[in-house]
């Protein structure tokens, strides 16, 4: 929209300025005939053609594109054109932890059943591990209530396991589906339960699919044939009753929908105050070394309810246990966390785990910033708008929050004038991913309709692709900057060139057939050429830019006007020597030469805003070697082609007269080069305050 303004802006201007140039000239020319009127028409008009930046829209286009295909590399699909430019001044990125933070590869380490909390050794999803208690090993079948709880893992579980097979023994699995539930599948295959083999014992008839907000699931099962070797201690109760109720979700949730517990005698003792207590102290526990816990709990029933709603389904349930799962931080965070510290960019982990679970990962890393606090969706619910808005400025952490919460949370961020990226990967995560000004939405676990809402799709669901994805952001931005200098600075030099010396000669000092050759020379080429940069090795070093920052900022202002004084005194300068060394073709040359490659030279110094060109490898860009040395090449065209030369009005230049056009058209790129030099000078506070923060 901005570059829109500008382009239509640049677009009345000029076309003003070329009607000025067209009277100007008309006025100091000595007689007005025929020829003097036409003349000076083919002037202005190719004057305008010269500055309106026509090549500007497709030049963005094709940078924003060629971003966005480097960003699919590095697994951020951009869904929408315009997000880039928004990716490059995001200032806090919200992120889901499981899976985005962490590696989403869960693995039950403990499990609390019957009074025992049993280890299971093994990582990952690795076939085999020893189940432990205090460190002694067990033998699985002696613990009825330890196999009670992974009975009920097994049964309420949308996940599939396959066997990796290594010198014809299962070595480990791949998981298909939630690696939450998978992991409940490892565990009881460890003490050789698989759920396909009790699904014909006891298969599904109906559920309550799981429910972020409800934070549990429920599914319902036929008791067919339970079988003596069933590895489900009910088995018993089984003979007697018809169906099973089975519910899996957070501990504290499940547990208030108990009244009894399955005790390590293998019965069903009733749920005392005392127990409960006991229960959620474990969990707590068990929170603390950062595992995510689930709580599991059933009912057998003899018949089913009329209807499956939760109030008829969830009551009177027994407790069968906890499992607690870690899942490590992936190890492309840490650094990709700091990577966005140094840029200035906050990052606020969103969790439905527990407070305690989600508070050691971030510290583990370093997420949560000293001083900073975690805080619960119930805590939110406590604060108004305005207290919200305190809160996340010192809040790196919000567990227990349900998808309602998310949108508070990014409300309160935007109406603190961030610029948010939100993540998300459920339905009910939509509306957030909408709000945020870049959605984010998970490409492996993300449904449709989050996929479908965000502005940004993560292929491999990992926090590292939004911070390099906003790199990128930045990379486009910059480089969009870049080639608006460029053209923006060459444009105004061509205007008040020909309007200068209309105005003192009456003559245009370029012929209408040279200002096109040079547009076309100029402005194509080189502009892409820029759009190719690889962004300034401390593009991430920075602090976001403002979001309201117009394009053409205070530095690029001051560029271009010294690049209009420098091209335009350079070329005024090479066309008076010229004329005082000859005649009008000579001179009309000689300012054709200078204009020319002096703008071609430029682009070399618009690779880096703030570089200096001998330090961003002069020649590393081969697509703006390529740009100018075949620019060069058709401007010598014109120049030396002998039948060429009547055409444009050219005459072939001599050494001497080389001698004088060569030190002047550096001129332009020596300005640029100091006022770099100048700016980073005068700012040169500026990176150790960026750093100090
Ligand atoms: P997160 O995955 O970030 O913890 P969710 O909103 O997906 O957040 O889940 C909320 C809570 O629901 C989890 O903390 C967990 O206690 C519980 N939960 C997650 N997945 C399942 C599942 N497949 N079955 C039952 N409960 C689950
Ligand atoms: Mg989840």
């Amino acid at each position: 929209q901005r570059l829109d303004h500008l382009g239509k802006l640049l677009g009345y201007g000029s076309l003003a300025v070329c009607a000025l140039v067209f009277v100007v000239g008309l006025l100091r020319a000595a007689e007005i005939n025929l020829a003097v009127i036409t003349n000076m028409f083919m002037v202005a008009i190719s004057l305008a053609i010269a500055a309106v930046p026509e090549g500007l829209p497709a030049v963005v286009t094709i940078s924003l594109a060629m971003g966005m295909r480097e960003m699919v590399r590095r697994h951020a699909l951009i869904r929408r054109l315009a997000s880039v430019e928004t990716l490059g001044s995001a200032t806090v990125i919200c992120s889901d932890k499981t899976g985005t933070l962490t590696q989403n590869a869960m693995t039950v380490t403990r499990l609390w059943a019957g009074d025992h909390l049993y280890e299971i050794g093994g990582s990952g999803y690795d076939a085999s591990g020893d189940f432990s208690v205090d460190g002694k090993k067990i033998e699985t079948e002696e613990h009825p209530a330890l196999l009670n709880a992974l009975w009920v893992g097994l049964l309420n579980n949308d996940a599939q396991l396959e066997a990796v097979m290594e010198n014809e023994q299962v070595d480990s699995y791949r998981i298909i589906g939630d690696p939450t539930e998978a992991s409940l599948l490892v565990a009881a295959a460890k003490a050789g339960a698989f759920s396909h083999e009790l699904n014909e014992a006891y298969p599904r008839v109906n559920e309550i699919p799981f429910d972020s907000t409800r934070k549990r699931m429920v599914t319902l099962h036929a008791v067919l044939k339970p079988q003596a070797d069933d590895i489900s201690p009910v088995y018993d109760e089984t003979r007697q009753k018809q169906y099973a109720i089975v519910v899996k979700g957070a501990p504290d949730v499940v547990l208030k929908l108990c009244n009894h517990y399955r005790a390590g005698s293998n019965q069903n003792e009733t749920l005392g105050d005392d127990k409960r207590r006991e229960i959620l102290a474990v969990n707590d526990d068990l929170t603390r070394q950062a595992l995510r816990v689930l709580g599991m709990a059933y009912r057998l029933v003899p018949e089913l309810p009329q209807e499956i709603t939760p109030e008829l389904l969830e009551n009177n349930l027994t407790f069968a246990g906890l499992a607690g799962m870690i899942d490590p931080a992936r190890t492309e965070v840490k650094p990709a966390l700091s990577r966005a510290i140094g840029a200035g960019i906050r990052t606020i982990m969103i969790t439905g785990d527990f407070a305690n679970t989600a508070r050691a990962i971030a510290e583990n890393i370093g997420l949560l910033r000293p001083g900073h606090q975690v805080k619960t969706g119930a805590e939110l619910d406590n604060l108004d708008e305005t207290q919200l808005q305190e809160a996340v400025k010192t809040t790196d952490v919000f567990a227990r929050v349900s998808p309602e919460h998310k949108m508070r949370i990014v409300d309160a961020l935007r109406s603190n004038g961030e610029i948010v990226a939100m993540t998300g990967d459920g339905v009910n995560d939509a509306p957030a991913i909408k709000r945020a000004d870049i959605g984010v939405a998970m490409g492996i676990t993300g449904t449709d309709v989050a996929k479908e809402t965000a502005d940004m799709v993560l292929t491999d669901d990992n926090y590292a692709s939004i911070v390099s994805a906003i790199e990128q952001g930045r990379v486009i931005y910059s480089n969009i900057r870049k080639f608006v200098y460029y053209l923006l600075s060459c444009n105004m030099a061509e205007i008040m060139i020909i309007f200068i010396a209309t105005l003192v000669t009456g003559i245009s000092p370029l012929t209408a057939i040279q200002l096109l050759w040079l547009n076309l020379v100029t402005d194509g080429a080189p502009a892409l050429a820029l759009a190719t940069e690889k962004g300034d090795p401390d593009i991430m070093q920075h602090p976001p830019r403002p979001p309201k920052e117009p394009i053409i900022n205070r530095f690029m202002t001051v560029g271009i006007i010294v690049q209009t004084i420098a091209i335009t005194g350079a070329t005024l300068a090479a066309y008076f020597i010229g004329r005082s060394l000859g005649d009008e073709q000579l001179a009309q040359t000689m300012a054709f030469a200078t204009l020319s490659i002096s703008e071609l030279l430029r682009a070399y110094t618009a690779r880096s805003e703030y570089y200096p060109f001998v330090k961003i490898g002069m020649l590393t860009n081969r697509w703006m070697n390529l740009a100018v040395l075949s620019s060069v090449a058709l401007i010598l065209l014109v120049i030396y082609v002998p039948f060429l030369n009547p055409i444009f009005k050219t005459d072939a230049l001599s050494l001497t007269h080389w001698s004088i056009v060569v030190p002047l058209l550096i001129v332009p790129s020596l300005a640029a080069e100091a006022t770099k030099f100048v700016y980073t000078w005068l700012h040169r506070h500026d990176q150790e305050v960026v750093q100090a923060a």
